[in-house]
């Protein structure tokens, strides 16, 4: 068997193999769209009065409750993410994510044009059919089911390709949905390489959308396919490097400034489309917040991701911990000034661990500054008035999200209105609830957001109906 016929996942903590599954060749990727449109056409979901496919969903939800713990356990072994954060974070965020779009299903209304006597222009919200979601290996359970959610609930027929690494959570979700009697060929799941089965979605004739969450070089490469497809309606949520802003008061926030930093820094160990890769702060206290952050960073729990005291794990594997090493060690040549508490002894020889690290005087232009390492690294730079803040937070090609620490009302909105990001918090690193959209500004993302209401328009059309009235 050569590679691309099996996939092989790895525990990244131990680099041993959990398991090795077939890999979805390209020729299933048509058979599974091909039976997905028959299943569409029918109509046993698609044309399910909507309160039974809620019904279907709000059972999925109480069946992940139910299996919570698998399925933390199933990310945290796939992703080498400790398991404290897939049971307090991406596990409960998953199900309130079903939950939410299943009770969503029948509250997207459609409207009526002013049109005036002579007719009467009614627009629907539809189904687009057969659609797909490709993943990331960062959140796997938990971008699936913001994905799954409002596919779902909106009526289409979905297929999923995780990433190589972290197939495992998105297959037991698979089986649950059976459980929950979802009818069969409404949700498949498609573990496989995206070079092969990724490619073979993105340029499938019967898909009709395709949400994607990866990296900005994959995402061009989807984009490109749809083009040169079907036109396949495609949204893209990608990489990031988002600034944490903190003006001259910020230190009144406390600890709970400097324990929201690492947060933000070190999430998934830096893993993370939103992580505040870069701290911008104003110069009267860059001292001080250089020298509490480093501290509280130092103080990380580094080790076993299965371990529920564990905050940094390894990185997903040898390729990025290279990356990220390389990265850091050109800064460091650069003239930049490294801060890291190292790695504790005893850690497992093959997972790809790297301590969390700070950066003082990074050199202007250098990778730690611009590029998304995912990892646990972080620059930190002092700027002078409000607004260099601002210019220095969009000197990158992204905009994802950005977190702004102030008690000044004023400077909050003006620093909230000139950084370019999809999402902004302010005195708190967050992303908002499931209320709320979440989707990139500039290269972190294009066609359509994740959570909220909004999600919908991802996964429906607007169908206009034009009766002439006499
Ligand atoms: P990746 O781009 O390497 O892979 C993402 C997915 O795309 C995988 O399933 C992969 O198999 C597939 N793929 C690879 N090549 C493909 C191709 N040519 N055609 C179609 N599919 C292909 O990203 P990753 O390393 O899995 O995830 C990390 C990235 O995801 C980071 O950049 C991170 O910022 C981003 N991310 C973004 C968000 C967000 O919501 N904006 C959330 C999580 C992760």
């Amino acid at each position: 068997m050569t590679t691309y016929e099996t996939l092989r996942v790895v525990n990244p903590a131990t680099g041993e193999p959990i398991t090795t599954l077939p890999a979805t060749s390209a020729d299933d990727i048509a058979k599974a769209a091909e039976r997905a449109r028959q299943v569409f056409t029918a109509g046993v979901w698609s044309r399910l009065p909507v309160r039974e496919r809620a019904a279907v969903l709000l059972r999925l939800a109480d069946l992940m409750e139910r299996d919570a713990e698998i399925l933390a356990r199933l990310d945290s072994e796939d992703a080498g993410k400790p398991i404290t954060e897939c049971r307090t974070g991406d596990v409960p965020g998953a199900i309130e994510s079903i939950r939410w779009f299943a009770e969503a299903a029948d509250k997207v209304f459609g409207r009526i044009a002013p049109s005036g006597p002579h007719g009467l222009g009614l627009m629907s919200r539809e189904p687009i059919g057969v659609v797909a979601a490709i993943l990331p290996w960062n959140y796997p359970l938990a971008m699936t089911a913001w994905k799954v959610g409002p596919a779902l609930a909106a009526g289409n027929c979905l297929l999923v390709k995780p990433a190589e690494a972290t197939p495992r959570s998105a297959l037991h979700l698979a089986t649950l949905a059976a459980e929950a009697s979802l009818p069969d060929g409404v949700l498949t799941v498609l573990p496989g390489y995206g070079s092969e089965a990724g490619v073979a979605l993105a340029r499938d004739p019967l898909v009709g959308a395709l949400s994607f969450t990866g990296s900005t070089a994959t995402g061009r490469r989807v984009l490109t396919a749809a083009a040169e497809s079907n036109f396949k309606r495609v949204s893209l949520e990608m990489g990031g490097k988002s600034p944490q802003v903190l003006m001259a008061d910020a230190l009144a926030y406390g600890d709970e400034l400097i324990d929201n930093m690492i947060e933000a820094a070190f999430l998934t160990t830096g893993q993370n489309c939103t992580a505040g890769s870069r701290v911008l702060v104003h110069r009267s206290i860059a001292e001080e917040v250089l020298e509490r952050f480093t501290a509280a960073a130092k103080e990380l729990v580094i080790g076993d991701p299965s371990d529920s005291r564990t905050q940094v794990g390894p990185l997903i594997d040898r390729a990025a911990f290279d990356r990220v090493a390389g990265a850091v060690e050109a800064a460091r040549a650069g003239g930049a000034k490294v801060h890291t508490g190292g790695l504790p002894h005893g850690l497992p020889p093959h997972g790809a661990y790297y301590p969390p690290t700070v950066i003082a005087r990074a050199p202007d232009g250098s990778d730690v500054l611009t590029k998304e390492l995912f990892g646990p690294v972080v620059t930190v730079q002092a700027f002078a008035s409000e607004e260099e803040a601002v210019r220095m937070a969009n000197a990158t090609e992204y905009g994802l999200a950005a977190s702004v620490w102030t008690r000044d009302l004023d400077s909050a909105l003006r620093l909230a209105r000139g950084i370019e990001a999809g999402v902004i918090s302010v005195n708190a690193y967050s992303e908002g609830d499931i209320t709320t959209p979440f989707g990139g500004w500039k290269q972190s993302g294009f066609g359509g957001v994740e959570k909220s209401t909004n999600a919908f328009d991802q996964w429906t059309r607007e169908k206009t109906v034009w009766i002439r009235t006499h």
